[in-house]
């Protein structure tokens, strides 16, 4: 059945990628991630724009815009005329990142959040225009908590201890992170809202469920959350997608770092050797009837029937992003 990764940032076109993305029938969701204030993040919006209107049975990308300038009075205006070129050169979705929330500030030292004031008209362009928001906010909720191993978050926050809040009171916690996400939802109803990562609430699918439940406009997205699927019980889990089987997108979160086109042949083999594996066992834990290994867990397949799976790897992308049909 054809597959839609609803979040990926992969911006190649290498034929062995095409290849592969050709074996599985999947299109590829490339999200940009505006990290800078003045453009910086254009060039991958640039690429995943080509890469789109060059082979739409391939591609499809989504947009963001520039972190805001507090200082400037046009900023609004700005990111509208940028959000308008974008929608009209195929964009289908526009995306914020934990950096709203996380790391942009007020002179004074206070946490820019994603329901300051300033973002409210772009949030109701985006609304009237039927144009859905991919919103990053906060982190898993490991974030905040020791640094141990098994997390299903050890490695990333090893890795960049930067984002590591524990300890950290002088940042915003994950409730007050969740708290500025609900206002937007709540404050803009018609707003097709998809919380990337299991909206950050990726630790009990029974949390996730009642914010979906007070949210008929939210939508979220697996991608980089996997493993915190597996660690919960996959007849939890099971019911879990069972139930709100309109409302969940498959996607991957694979981040390219180096273009497969750029390698050698033997990186380059090795690349979507990865990518593959990636993708074999998102499809094994989702499908499987019986045992599956994931990142050396051996846990219990869900064995969701057909009919969820077409929506949750491919309809529900369609319902959710309009602009993919
Ligand atoms: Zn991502």
């Amino acid at each position: 059945m054809p597959i839609i990764d609803a979040h990926i940032h992969y911006g190649d076109d290498a034929p062995e990628l095409l290849a592969l993305l050709a074996e599985f029938d999947i299109r590829l969701h490339n999200i940009c991630v505006s990290q800078d204030s003045h453009g910086g993040w254009r060039e991958s919006a640039d690429r995943y724009c080509f890469l789109a209107q060059t082979n739409p049975r391939r591609y499809a990308w989504c947009t963001s815009f520039d972190l805001p300038r507090l200082d400037d009075p046009d900023y609004v205006k700005g990111v509208i005329a940028g959000l308008e070129q974008d929608f009209a050169a195929g964009a289908v979705a526009c995306k914020v990142w934990k950096n709203i929330g996380m790391e942009v500030r007020y002179p004074d030292g206070r946490f820019f959040q994603v329901d300051d004031p300033l973002l409210a008209p772009i949030f109701d362009w985006l609304a009237e225009r039927g144009h859905p928001l991919l919103a990053h906010i906060a982190e898993p909720l490991d974030c905040w908590l020791p640094l141990r191993e098994g997390s299903p978050h050890y490695g990333y926050y090893s890795r960049n201890p930067e984002w590591h809040m524990y300890s950290r009171p002088d940042y915003p916690s994950h409730g007050e992170l969740m708290a500025a996400r609900d206002r937007v939802l709540a404050q803009h109803p018609n707003l097709r809202f998809i919380g990337a990562h299991l909206a950050s609430l990726e630790y009990d699918v029974d949390v996730l469920a009642a914010t979906l439940d007070r949210y008929p406009n939210l939508a979220v997205d697996t991608s980089a959350r996997l493993f915190d699927l597996v660690v919960q019980d996959s007849a939890k889990v099971r019911a879990f997608i069972t139930k709100y089987q309109d409302r969940i997108l498959f996607g991957t979160d694979v981040v390219m770092r180096t273009p497969p086109s750029a390698m050698a042949p033997r990186e380059r083999a090795q690349a979507i050797a990865s990518l593959r594996s990636v993708y074999t066992t998102h499809f094994a834990y989702f499908e499987s009837t019986g045992s599956v290994t994931v990142r050396d867990r051996e846990v219990q397949g869900l064995g969701l029937p057909p009919s969820v799976l077409e929506k949750l790897y491919r309809t529900n992308a369609k319902q959710w992003y309009p602009g993919l049909n």
